[in-house]
């Protein structure tokens, strides 16, 4: 064990995952690669689980978080006007498509969630949620309640009354061979029940994941969302949009994901890339529900000026040079690639994603079960070749990929090599 692996083992708790039999430490990065202390390099495909959303010292945030700097001030205070933080709440809401939109931000996508979940029962006066099934909105008491992915949620102390709806899940005996309009019809009428039955009066909210991030890129079928929304607009029902994975163009056929189902929510929370690595997160909403009457904010942190600076030299950076459109093309390259492999590599159970975040289940050749014990033996193949993915979903047989949003084409094609060569070997031992 390296030093610095048995410090922080010392001091740190044991539920800290590290990624790798001999972790890594990270020292330096430019664009799309990263740096051990070993001095090997890494194509990061997995950008710090999507928080380096356009890459590593990108000149225009430097440059825009110092130049905060130099003025001093750090942070002061909301009490008093940010001009960045109002510039960004502009763009923000336009892009929102939400009508009147206005935006609070927190320092992460947890207390974005926590936040949306405090104005949606403020809005309604009631502590009856629903969610997905496989969900991850984080580990906050309410956005754990919210969560329903059991790897994730120690606690069942919940302050809210959760009822989880089908989705991604429909891998269940019930749903097999079913069409996408049979399934969606089964889901809504589900969904009716619940709130014929479990529900006591009001109900909030529906917060969902456009695609489920740490559920391992896992989606519902195209339509459910918006048959979803007919119901809970019925009754009153506020529609929560969890974009902290999937905002931001990243799936590459629309800005925000939940705009790929043609469905506008009430709220979205986003996290994650907006700052590249500094710490923001933040909801937008509609005005009314922002403005509520027992609406407050949930920190005095959140919206300090480095991170609006970077968030804004961010934002700025992925719509100047178009990263969706560059989102769809080099996602394009990689899942029709690993799709491709696929066909001959009995130990690829699914390949899927949109635009820039694309996952590959590995499951037994024989059996068909998940095989996490594949998927480490993968990560540990593509590390020893020069990339960084991510594993997760349910059973930990997923693997994630989530590279930042200036992939070239050219760092497509070349990750692509990296990824068939691991699943090549793994394909091999697995035989
Ligand atoms: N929502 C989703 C969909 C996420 O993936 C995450 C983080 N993985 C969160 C919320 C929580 O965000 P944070 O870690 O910034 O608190």
């Amino acid at each position: 064990m390296s030093d610095l692996l048995a410090r922080h083992r010392a001091v740190m708790p044991n539920w800290m995952a590290l990624y790798y039999n001999e972790p890594i430490e990270i020292v330096g990065g430019k664009g799309n690669r990263v740096v051990d202390a070993d001095g090997k390099s890494y194509l990061d495909f997995f950008a710090g689980i999507l928080t380096n959303m356009i890459g590593y010292d990108v000149p225009e945030v430097r440059e825009a978080v110092e130049r905060q700097l130099a003025t001093g001030v750090v942070h002061t205070s909301t009490l008093y006007l940010l001009r960045t933080q109002v510039e960004l709440a502009e763009k923000i809401a336009r892009l929102s498509g939400i009508p009147d939109a206005k935006v609070f931000f927190t320092n992460s996508g947890t207390e974005a969630n926590e936040t949306a979940l405090l104005l949606a029962t403020y809005a309604r006066g009631t502590d009856q949620v629903l969610a997905m099934r496989q969900s991850y909105h984080g580990r906050s008491f309410g956005a754990i309640s919210v969560t329903s992915n059991r790897a994730w949620k120690n606690n069942s102390l919940s302050p809210l009354n959760v009822h989880f709806l089908h989705g991604a899940d429909r891998h269940l005996t019930q749903f097999r061979g079913m069409s996408d309009a049979d399934y969606i019809a089964a889901c809504v009428d589900d969904l009716r029940h619940v709130l014929a039955t479990a529900v006591t009066g009001n109900v909030a909210a529906l917060i969902a994941e456009p695609i489920q991030g740490v559920g391992g890129f896992t989606a519902a079928p195209d339509g459910l969302f918006a048959a979803y929304k007919e119901v809970l607009d019925e009754e009153g029902i506020l529609f929560v949009s969890d974009e902290v994975q999937t905002g931001w163009g990243r799936t590459g056929s629309a800005f925000f994901g939940i705009q790929n189902h043609g469905v506008t929510p009430d709220m979205m929370t986003f996290a994650k890339g907006l700052g590249n690595g500094f710490a923001v997160g933040g909801i937008v909403a509609r005005g009314d529900l922002m403005d509520g009457p027992h609406a407050i904010g949930l920190s005095t942190f959140g919206g300090n000026p480095i991170s609006m600076a970077a968030a804004n030299a961010t934002l700025d950076y992925v719509l100047d040079h178009d990263l969706q459109a560059n989102a769809a093309r080099t996602g394009d390259i990689l899942i029709s690639g690993l799709r491709e492999a696929a066909g001959r590599l009995p130990v690829v159970g699914d390949v899927r994603g949109r635009g820039l975040m694309f996952a590959v289940d590995l499951v037994d050749p024989a059996t068909g079960a998940p095989a996490p014990a594949l998927a480490a033996r993968f990560m540990e193949e593509t590390k020893k070749l020069g990339l960084l993915a991510g594993k997760g979903g349910l059973y930990g047989s997923t693997l994630r990929m989530a590279p930042p949003l200036t992939l070239t084409e050219d760092e497509a094609r070349e990750g692509l090599g990296i990824l068939v060569t691991a699943l090549e070997t793994v394909d091999d031992e697995a035989r």
